[in-house]
């Protein structure tokens, strides 16, 4: 008979089994073991891609794999469900900004999990595209860090998704990052984007955005690929400090634990503001960029503006 560890019966047991609880989940309450927590999970991301008619037929999905904990887990849990539906691929985009210190051990991390998994790799550079990387393109301006990086890192995802011929890009957020989104839209008083869906909508976008993980937490994230043996433990960009998210981040995980489904209140509240101002804040109609053909709001989208001035 298996001999009980010291404490063993204290801890507390799976709502579905007798097997030792590894997390404990709200609505409903429950505590789950580390199979019934895995098959619960994907149940989950399985749910929220149908809702959401995420994923259809034939599908080609560039997961953008950074090589971090919520890509990981993005990719990891795409590739359980694959014979979920019909003839739907796989291949996994890194981004290299060329980030020193940081960057080189994500790619490799990265690149080690993809071969593991046999999944199709692809490492797409800022140098190679912009022709800079990105802290040269940073030099005297590092307080721009976030919003130029995530301006150019959303066009080589989409020109590498478009290279491998993707028909829809799938990243890691989550719902700590969607709560985050909201709340700094709101401290930024940007209205438009506070009621706009983060996720591009369809039909609108060159190649379409999802994120089917936009309702599991940072913690679940961290508890599952703990639990599947994966613990990737990287360094932190050196230009975090610059992040509002960063403080936002902090904030509301502190509020969260407090009082717990605050960021849930705070993405339900965002959408039901938006049912009612989206019509009267939608704003400039969707065009395409006359230099690239991506969507964008006047003649030229943000990244060709970017690259306009920063690389003269
Ligand atoms: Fe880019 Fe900012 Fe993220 Fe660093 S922290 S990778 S600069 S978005
Ligand atoms: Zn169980």
């Amino acid at each position: 008979m298996e001999q009980k560890k010291d404490g063993e019966d204290r801890l507390p047991r799976c709502s579905l089994c007798s097997r030792p609880s590894v997390i404990r989940l709200r609505d409903p309450d429950r505590h789950l073991c580390a199979d019934h927590f895995c098959e619960d999970l994907a149940g989950r991301v399985k749910k929220t891609v149908y809702l959401s008619a995420m994923i259809a037929e034939g599908d080609r999905i560039a997961v953008a794999f950074s090589g971090g904990k919520d890509s990981t887990a993005l990719l990891l849990v795409l590739n359980d469900l694959l014979p979920s539906w019909r003839d739907v691929t796989l291949v996994a985009i890194t981004v290299d900004e060329g980030i020193a210190g940081y960057r080189d051990e994500t790619v490799q991390c990265a690149e080690n999990i993809a071969k593991e998994w046999g999944i199709e790799h692809h490492v797409v550079s800022f140098s190679s595209l912009f022709r800079r990387d990105l802290d040269r393109i940073l030099e005297g301006r590092e307080e721009l860090a976030c919003s130029i990086c995530g301006i150019l890192r959303r066009k080589a995802l989409s020109s590498a998704a478009e290279g491998a011929g993707a028909t829809k890009i799938a990243t890691g957020h989550n719902l700590d990052d969607e709560a985050q989104s909201v709340l700094m839209n709101a401290l930024r008083g940007d209205l438009a984007r506070f009621v706009r869906d983060s996720s591009s909508p369809f039909g609108q976008c060159f190649i379409p955005r999802i994120k089917p993980l936009r309702e599991i937490s940072e913690k679940e994230i961290a508890v599952y690929l703990m639990v599947r043996g994966y613990f990737p433990e990287l360094p932190e960009c050196p230009y975090t400090r610059y992040a509002l998210r960063a403080g936002v981040r902090a904030h509301l995980s502190a509020l969260e634990f407090r009082h717990p489904g605050t960021m849930q209140n705070l993405i339900a509240g965002k959408q039901r503001l938006a049912t009612t101002l989206a019509p009267v804040l939608s704003g400039s109609p969707i065009t395409t960029c006359r230099e690239c053909g991506e969507p964008c709001s006047g003649t030229t989208c943000q990244a060709c503006d970017l690259l306009k001035k920063i690389l003269p």
